[in-house]
């Protein structure tokens, strides 16, 4: 079990989460353990069990690492070889595990860069940013609204105070059991907040979940919200890598781990686990068996689906039907533009965007990336990318990504000048999906079976965690949990602190 740590002086800006006592490493040659999945929640799980000396081999379906980060490189249309990857990613400072993990590989994160800004454009002509906004509550609320052309005093005023009190004070875990059964949509119309701001809320937060916020859950929205406005003291200000993702964080972290003896096995797919009797399992993969003494699931929601369906005697008869309930969010679209023409110098490396038929945001590789910076000063053009989310099942995909392209437009004028030299289009569906009322039915780290763990974006946890911190921090957890089984020290984990930081807006929240 963690236990949070004693705190040090007056600093409640992060929580330290003490593993339970144990030794420092495995006795004799470490059990054996398959790790299944090699994205960060995989990657996570293989690092923080390899360095206490368990045996570990890491399967990955895809010939690649990274998961939802992954890159794989691509020949254009010029003849230039380049890194085509699953998509823009902001790396938030408030990631304390998921830095952990990369500071494996790489002490300094030199291999991060931080952008000046997050800024977030409506149609309607306004645009947010978060850069001058004070990092300490309840500054950083007041500083925003302060400073936000979509969200000024009078929309504050029009608030209902008492409905908005939660936003003030989000604890974790028990914000789920209050909003769980609300949507996003329906606790911000009852709190009235102002239209014009929706796009704040939606955009920053529930999109990033890629659903519609009818459909998502009201207590991710106010976990999003309390981790980076009222909970942490890092804001909206992110990093990005500086080189793509395989080579600046996927080869080094897999250097590391094959020093540390693990076997990656890539372009694996597992197809089943069966329990033996006692507690040994064995894995299925590629037509053969492999006894294991334990095993974690570091998997998307659809590949853990898969691999329970196909692996019927794990666990219970609850766990499973909960597994197999598990929903999947709408497709998106990651189209990719090597352009021949650079965009105009002051354009954000990352902007989002709201209110453009589908498109959520632009980023501006050249800005930021090695490589791509490194294509656009050679070509005198530049890499631009769009992300749509949650697209509906049967829209016209060729559609889509030409409605994508005319918004560029719109919002970048100067590349409606500008040629293609090359497009990709990346559509992919492996993204939880957190509806109204699942909190429940998702899966813990702990399984029915003592041997087997669960880890992943989509894993249910008492840390105000999301997204890639989420799976960085259950692969932790689920190492952590077989470590303390086997009587060996874990990894102390880090965490914004599990309540509001502001005693102020506590005690006003208490009010409600
Ligand atoms: C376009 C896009 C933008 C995003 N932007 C952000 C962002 O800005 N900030 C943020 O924090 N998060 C962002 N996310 C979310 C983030 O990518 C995920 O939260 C995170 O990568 C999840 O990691 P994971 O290890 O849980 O899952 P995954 O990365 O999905 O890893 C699961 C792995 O399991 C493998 N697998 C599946 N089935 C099998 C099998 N049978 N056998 C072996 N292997 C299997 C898969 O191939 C995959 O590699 C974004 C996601 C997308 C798609």
């Amino acid at each position: 079990m963690l236990k949070r740590a004693p705190r040090r002086g007056r600093d409640r800006r992060a929580e330290v989460l003490m593993p339970a006592p144990g030794r420092g490493r495995c006795a004799g040659e470490g059990p054996e353990t398959a790790v299944v999945g090699g994205g960060i929640a995989g990657l996570a799980a293989a690092v923080a069990l390899a360095e206490r000396g368990v045996r570990v081999t890491l399967y990955e379906r895809e010939p690649v690492l990274g998961g939802r980060l992954a890159g794989w490189p691509e020949r254009l249309a010029d003849g230039s070889t380049v890194t085509m990857s699953r998509g823009f990613h902001a790396f938030f400072r408030q990631y304390y595990n998921l830095r952990g993990l990369l500071r494996r590989a790489d002490p300094s994160l030199s291999l991060l860069t931080g952008l000046p800004d997050y800024p977030l454009r409506h149609r309607a002509g306004l645009t947010d940013s978060f850069a001058r906004v004070p990092r300490t509550p309840p500054w950083s609320a007041l500083g925003f609204v302060a400073l936000s052309p979509t969200f000024g005093w009078r929309d504050l005023a029009r608030m209902d105070p008492r409905a908005a009190l939660p936003l003030l004070d989000v604890r974790v875990p028990a914000v789920y059991e209050r909003f769980d059964q609300v949507s996003a949509w329906d606790f911000l119309a009852g709190i009235r907040f102002p239209e014009a701001a929706h796009h704040l809320a939606f955009e920053v937060f529930s999109r990033s979940f890629f659903a519609d916020p009818r459909e998502l859950s009201a207590a991710e929205l106010l976990v999003m919200f309390h981790i980076y406005f009222l909970g942490s003291s890092e804001g909206l200000l992110f990093d990005v890598p500086n080189e793509p993702y395989p080579a600046a964080l996927w080869d080094p972290l897999e250097s590391y781990l094959t020093r540390l003896g693990v076997r990656v096995e890539k372009g694996t797919p597992v197809d089943g686990v069966l329990p033996e009797e006692g507690e040994g399992l064995l894995l299925e993969a590629k037509g053969r068996s492999r006894r294991y003494d334990a095993v974690v699931l570091a998997l998307d929601p659809g590949g853990l689906r898969r691999v329970v369906g196909s692996s019927p005697r794990l666990g219970d008869a609850a766990w499973r039907g909960n597994i197999a309930s598990l929903r999947t969010a709408p497709p998106f679209v990651v189209s990719r533009l090597w352009l021949d023409r650079p965009v105009r110098a002051d354009r954000a490396g990352f902007l989002g965007t709201s209110g453009y038929d589908g498109l959520d945001n632009v980023s501006v590789l050249d800005r930021w990336e090695g490589e791509a910076a490194r294509w656009a000063a050679r070509t005198g053009g530049s890499v631009v990318e769009l992300h749509g989310y949650a697209v509906a099942e049967t829209a016209d995909r060729a559609l889509v990504q030409k409605r994508l392209l005319a918004r560029l437009h719109e919002v970048y004028p100067e590349t409606g000048e500008a040629g293609i030299v090359d497009v990709r289009h990346e559509w992919r569906a492996d993204c939880p999906l957190f509806p109204v009322g699942g909190f429940r039915a998702r899966p813990t780290v702990r399984t029915p079976h003592p041997g087997v763990m669960v880890a992943g974006d989509v894993v249910r946890t008492e840390l105000p965690v999301a997204l890639m911190e989420r799976a960085a921090t259950t692969g932790f957890l689920a190492a952590n949990a077989l470590l303390e089984r086997w009587g060996v020290r874990g990894h102390p984990l880090w965490t914004v602190p599990r309540r509001g930081r502001s005693g102020v807006l506590r005690a006003l929240a208490a009010l409600g």
